[in-house]
This record gives C-alpha cells, structure tokens and sequence, in this order.
C-alpha cells in the first residue's frame, strides 16, 4: 500500500515549522557500535541477513509480520530529554540534522500514529499510520505527549542502510552513574565504556562529529540513575543488554 507514503519535502517544511531541528535514534551500545563499524544505521533485517551483531529485541518477530523489518527508525524527539527517564531502546543516541530529510539516500517515508510494538493484528492500516501530512500536522505536538510518542518516521525501501554521514550532528551516551565490577576492580561504567567507544569512534574516523555524556556530573528531574540503578541490583541482565559491549559475554 502506497497510500501512506509521504512527501519527504513536505514533511521537512512541517517540522521546520514546528521547531524540530533533530532527528533520533536510539540504540544499545552493542549495536550502536555495529552502525559506527558499518557506517551507516541499519535495519534488523540487514543485520541478520549480513550476520553482523545486534541486540535481540522481542519485536523482531512483529516486525518481520508487519513488514517493517527492513525499515529504519527515527523519532522526532529525544526520548529521554523530554520524557526525564532511560530510553528503553538503549543509552546510545544518535542526533541527525533533519537536512536529511534532503538526501537522496530517503525514498519512501511513513510516519507512524502509534508505536508498532501497539499495532495489533486485526487493526486497519490506518490506525498504523498517517496517511497524510496535513493530519499529522494537525495532530503532531499539539499537547497529546502520550500520542506522541508513539509518532515516528519510518524510512522504507532504503536498502536497510541509512549512512551516518554527512547530517550525523551528535552522538550522546547516558551516564547510569554506576559503578561495576570489571576485571576483579570497582569502574566507573561510564568511564569503561566512554574510552571503549572513544577507540571505536576513532578508529571508524568519527572523531570530528560532537559528542557528550548525559548527566555527565549530575541528574536533575531524571529517573533515569534510578531505573539504571534498580537493573544493576535486581536485573543485571537487562543492564548488560544496554550497556555491554558483546552482551554475550
Ligand atoms: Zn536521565
């Protein structure tokens, strides 16, 4: 159905408007360090199709049923700012200028009414997803955070890749404020996997784009430490899901 593609153009105009500068995606550190070694976001079908690494994710199934699989994943909004609490689809974020709304590489887009984790079978499409742009315009940041969260820019027929390059701004890794035992010795996760991801990022040439570390020094209005926290003590596994960097091991 290609009733609810939208015009990229268009849609770029509309966020202008609307003050949105930014597009997200937010990841695990694992497969974040998947998209730097590759260059490029990727699709979980892509990934599994090439045998690179990636971080299970319960909604592979559903995804493959809905025929999203292959698609690529922006938000509007940085999750975590607006919402003061972890993002769940991982600590690693990745900041694209919407310039690249622009490049070539985007074809086809959908943006979505709901999160697909949400969609159910016996639904229309039309629940899915917008099928023009002057309802999401209408809708979008209009004072329903709930609804709008579910609202998200879904690239299709892009070949499972979308390269980081040139309208990658930013990238920002969640300080969890936890210590962990590394080697038999007390660290500081966030210091253990910053210089890890300083190595990669150098060693894949990503060095002049900005980075930063969220809640470098302090929290304020964020339950984030908390929930960060809590996976240490009661759900370490879900914690090294996030944070480690072959969660296999
Ligand atoms: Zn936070």
């Amino acid at each position: 159905m290609t009733e609810y593609n939208l015009d990229k153009l268009a849609l770029y105009k509309i966020l202008k408007d609307k003050g949105i500068t930014h597009l997200f995606h937010a990841n695990t550190v694992s497969t974040s360090v998947t998209f730097l070694e590759s260059k490029n976001l990727l699709s979980r079908q892509y990934i599994e199709e090439n045998k690179l690494h990636q971080t299970p994710q319960y909604s592979d199934k559903a995804d493959k049923d809905f025929g999203i699989f292959d698609d690529i994943f922006l938000d509007f909004i940085d999750i975590h700012k607006e919402w003061n609490r972890y993002n769940k689809y991982g600590p690693f974020l990745f900041v694209f200028s919407i310039e690249i709304l622009k490049s070539d590489q985007i074809k086809t887009l959908r943006i979505t009414k709901k999160n697909p984790v949400n969609w159910k079978y016996s639904e229309p499409e039309e629940e899915w997803y917008y099928s023009d742009l002057k309802e999401f315009e209408d809708n979008y940041k209009k004072g329903n955070r709930l609804k709008d969260i579910g609202s998200m820019l879904i690239l299709k027929d892009i070949d499972g890749k979308l390269s980081l390059r040139p309208h990658l701004d930013k990238m920002i890794l969640d300080n969890p404020n936890l210590f962990v035992n590394y080697k038999n010795e007390k660290k500081y996760l966030a210091n253990l996997i910053g210089s890890k991801l300083r190595d990669i990022v150098e060693e894949n040439d990503f060095t002049d784009i900005e980075r930063g570390l969220r809640h470098k020094h302090k929290l304020w209005k964020c339950t984030c430490w908390l929930n960060y926290n809590s996976m240490l003590l009661y759900d370490i596994k879900k914690l090294k899901l996030l944070y480690h960097l072959n969660p296999n091991k």
